[in-house]
């Protein structure tokens, strides 16, 4: 029996040609295929301007740093997320202010956000968590009403929609992740997506070392200074280099060009695996919002044990299934509850009870666009042969 992996990236020819075509035409870096990418992934969620990046991570931060927030400041953020929604508003020095979610979207909880806002709140980063896009809208006008600046971190999002909009066009900017576990993939990689021109301009600048925007890129092959070189070599602002490669961006053309493919594929994964759990009550399946089981993007697949098991129970479960080679995970342990939260916020057990509660009892189930009928039906198989196991010992 062969392992089922928790995640797969679906590549095809396609891509392989894609990647292979760009190592032979020479241009490594900073070339067309940053553009095009750029252009298909802003286009795709209706924005102006793409900004491509070598990860989600550098995409976060550089927002933080484009917009200003730094020490004293205060930014609004879920505790039930990756860690990276929250890490960048640290890494500009700044308070990550939690709010609690909503159990069943599982994304910030929009009428708790008020009561959160201070004079100190620079802005909100909010992030349709595993591809749900529910309040993003609300959220938008809620950060309107009150002057906030809101980030969407829609890494797990690419291609949802919400309110008839796409993921990715909510709030002053958003940012994309293509890990290879997210619904299209560069390797490593990541894209800020804004209509905010200045802000793109400035983000371009910090992705390139703090050159000045427009500066151009001296010819790969040359050894003879150029007339370029003066620009090469001037910086305007602290930079670091965040860019992403033409191989990666190829990658993700060719990705995005089989965008609407890949997520039909992962909605139909996604129906099997309800279809099949859907009358197993010590189970409470993925909350679709009404309206959106044709639109939904679906990053990974988190089922949640009910509330007659515990932490431990789970964590048995989980793995106990990993013995069996299927490839499970908790997705997400409270961001509040890591250490270096605790111990530079003072954040502990009970601050927010939806989340621990939640997260204590989810299961992310392999995933993924090649899933076939066969591994759906051993995935389930071995959950429940693992929730009897958990009932005997109960007993
Ligand atoms: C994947 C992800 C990111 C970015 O991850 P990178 O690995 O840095 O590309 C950010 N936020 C969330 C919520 C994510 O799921």
């Amino acid at each position: 029996m062969s392992e089922i992996p928790l995640s797969q990236p679906d590549i095809t020819d396609k891509e392989i040609n894609a990647v292979v075509d760009t190592l032979r035409s020479g241009r490594l870096s900073i070339g067309p295929r940053r553009d095009l990418f750029e252009q298909m992934v802003a286009e795709r969620c209706k924005r102006h301007e793409g900004i491509a990046v070598s990860s989600g991570t550098g995409g976060l931060h550089m927002l933080m740093v484009a917009l200003g927030i730094g020490p004293g400041d205060e930014v609004i953020t879920t505790p039930f997320s990756f860690i990276a929604s929250a890490n960048c508003i640290l890494m500009v020095g700044a308070k990550p202010v939690f709010v609690d979610i909503d159990p069943s979207s599982l994304n910030i909880d929009p009428s708790k956000i008020e009561q959160a806002i201070t004079p100190k709140t620079k802005a909100i980063i909010a992030v349709p968590v595993f591809g749900n896009t529910r309040h993003m809208d609300r959220i938008e006008q809620i950060a309107q009403v009150h002057e906030i600046t809101l980030i969407e971190d829609a890494c797990e999002a690419l291609g949802g929609m919400c309110a008839n909009r796409p993921a990715g066009s909510f709030g002053r900017a958003s940012v994309f992740g293509f890990y290879p576990n997210k619904q299209i993939t560069t390797g490593e990689g990541g894209m800020i997506v804004t209509n905010d021109s200045h802000l793109a301009n400035v983000c371009r600048s910090l992705r390139n070392q703090g050159r000045a925007e427009g500066a151009p890129a001296p010819a790969a092959m040359s050894s003879v200074p150029g007339d370029n070189c003066g620009s090469w070599l001037a910086h305007d602002r602290l930079g670091y280099n965040y860019r992403l490669s033409e191989i990666a961006c190829a990658l993700g053309c060719a990705q995005m060009e089989r965008l609407d493919e890949i997520l039909e594929k992962r909605r139909v994964v996604a129906s099997r695996y309800m279809q099949k759990l859907m009358d197993w009550d010590d189970l409470i399946l993925p909350n679709v919002a009404p309206g959106t089981e044709e639109t939904t993007s679906w990053f990974v697949f988190v089922i949640r044990l009910s509330n007659q098991y515990n932490g431990t129970e789970r964590d048995r479960v989980i793995s106990g299934m990993r013995r069996h080679e299927v490839g499970v995970s908790n997705y997400f342990p409270c961001i509040h509850l890591q250490p270096f939260y605790r111990q530079s916020f003072g954040y502990k057990q009970g601050d927010f009870p939806i989340s621990e509660s939640i997260s204590q009892r989810t299961i992310a189930l392999p995933f993924h666009s090649n899933l076939d009928e066969t591994q759906i039906e051993l995935v389930c198989h071995t959950l429940k042969v693992m929730l009897q196991r958990e009932q005997l010992l109960k007993r």
